[in-house]
């Protein structure tokens, strides 16, 4: 490794030791996560304190240039922070869709005007970001959408609904694919449009979660006029972009639970806690999964790292990518359903008069966990891409 990225390294190391607070080093639990947006809220003075330092070094957005709000580091410093905050446990100071997932679409395919207005509040963690992809009738099979916008003047004219939208009521804009060419081929005719979610016409209901949350909304058009500006790419060429949008996502989404709770690692814990000594044949089998488990996340992590190595490497790392989403999804579900087992008659809690606050949280991550297998693609269509797109297999006939 050359001396100016150690030299990178060691500042980092430094700036991080120094400019995070304590209490932004531990575990984060789900209800202290920072959403960027016009709305935010702090729990904290340590969390105001974090987000505004990491935001003014433009390390929300690390690898973006600096004309967009990002930090201009290239892929190999970019990395060098990562692993520096991972080896502090500093929390991400926000979570942002917008960053995750559409900032590096417009940066491939928005125009430089685009770029100038949209990025830069993006990168501050001032706009909130959700997706609006699936429809009632379009998840998997998404080129089926039909919510519809029709050209009027300057504007598009959006009528139809959006379904399992994440967070789409406290979310301040949506990045949307809508039916532009009803007449052409199904993938031939869609578009991706952002639109300001407080336009007259927009709705977005509430879906209550069997987890108990409801993080779910229903979103409705109802003659939603959005400016012929915010189209972003060719007319009719959305679905390209949807494409390389859903391969951020599930880039994202591989690393999602990095900072949840409970961690493989307090799967170690909780398996000395609920199971100290493993005696019978069944709890001995159990054991034996925990460990299993506990490997796995192992070799999941260290695939991350050659991934990252390859990228920086700039080799074609499409295919890893593919199969992290996918391995990570099913790898953390396994670890819920092994630490329910562990717990014994401790676990699927639904009340704290009969059980711990952890205990029923662990019920509420277990449920969401499975949303995890289906989120940013299903565990089966994830197959489907890595049996074609990977391995170059036959369609079914
Ligand atoms: C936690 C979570 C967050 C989400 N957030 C958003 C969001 O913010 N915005 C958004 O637009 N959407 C969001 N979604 C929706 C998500 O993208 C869809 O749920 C997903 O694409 C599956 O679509 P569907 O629910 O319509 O299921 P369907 O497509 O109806 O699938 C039903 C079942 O059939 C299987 N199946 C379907 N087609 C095939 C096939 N060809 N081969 C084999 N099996 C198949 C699926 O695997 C699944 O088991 C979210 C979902 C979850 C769970």
């Amino acid at each position: 490794m050359s001396s100016t990225i150690e030299q990178f390294r060691e500042e980092t190391r430094a700036w991080l030791e120094a400019n995070c607070p304590a209490s932004m080093r531990t575990p984060m639990p789900e209800d202290e996560l920072i959403w960027g947006g016009r709305e935010i809220q702090f729990k904290s003075d340590d969390q105001r304190l974090w987000f505004e330092r990491m935001r003014d070094k433009g390390w929300f957005a690390p690898d973006w240039p600096t004309e967009y709000g990002g930090g201009g580091l290239d892929p190999e410093q970019a990395a060098v922070l990562s692993s520096e905050m991972r080896r502090l446990g500093c929390r991400p100071p926000q979570i942002n869709l917008g960053i995750w997932m559409l900032g590096p679409v417009l940066l491939e395919f928005g125009s430089e005007e685009q770029k100038r207005e949209l990025l830069p509040p993006m990168a501050r963690g001032e706009t909130r970001w959700c997706q609006g992809f699936s429809e009632p009738n379009a998840g998997s099979d998404l080129a089926s959408l039909r919510t519809s916008a029709r050209e009027d003047g300057d504007d598009f004219v959006v009528n139809g609904t959006k379904i399992w939208t994440s967070y789409g009521n406290k979310s301040d804009w949506m990045y949307a694919l809508v039916r532009t060419g009803p007449q052409q081929p199904k993938h031939a005719g869609i578009s991706l449009l952002v639109l300001d979610m407080k336009s007259p016409g927009v709705t977005a209901t509430p879906i209550d979660l069997i987890s108990g949350k409801s993080s779910f909304c229903q979103v409705f058009f109802d003659e939603v006029r959005v400016p012929k500006r915010n189209l972003i790419g060719p007319l009719n060429g959305g679905w390209t972009l949807a494409k390389a949008l859903l391969q951020h996502e599930r880039k994202a989404m591989s690393k999602f639970s990095e900072s949840a709770l409970p961690t493989h690692f307090d799967l170690a814990a909780h398996l000395h806690e609920y199971l100290p000594e493993p005696a019978s044949t069944g709890e001995i089998a159990l054991h034996q999964r925990a460990v299993a488990c506990l490997m796995d996340e192992h070799a999941f992590r260290l695939t991350n790292r050659r991934m990252l190595e390859g990228m920086r490497a700039r080799e074609d790392m499409s295919g890893v990518m593919a199969i992290s989403k996918l391995v990570h999804s099913e790898q953390e579900r396994d670890k819920f359903e092994i630490l329910l087992d562990l717990m014994g008659h401790r676990g699927l809690g639904f009340s704290t008069q009969a059980h711990r606050e952890r205990e029923v949280a662990m019920t509420g991550a277990w449920l969401a966990s499975f949303a995890q297998t289906i989120a940013g693609g299903s565990s089966e269509v994830q197959l489907n891409v890595i049996a074609k797109r990977v391995l170059g297999l036959p369609d079914s006939k």
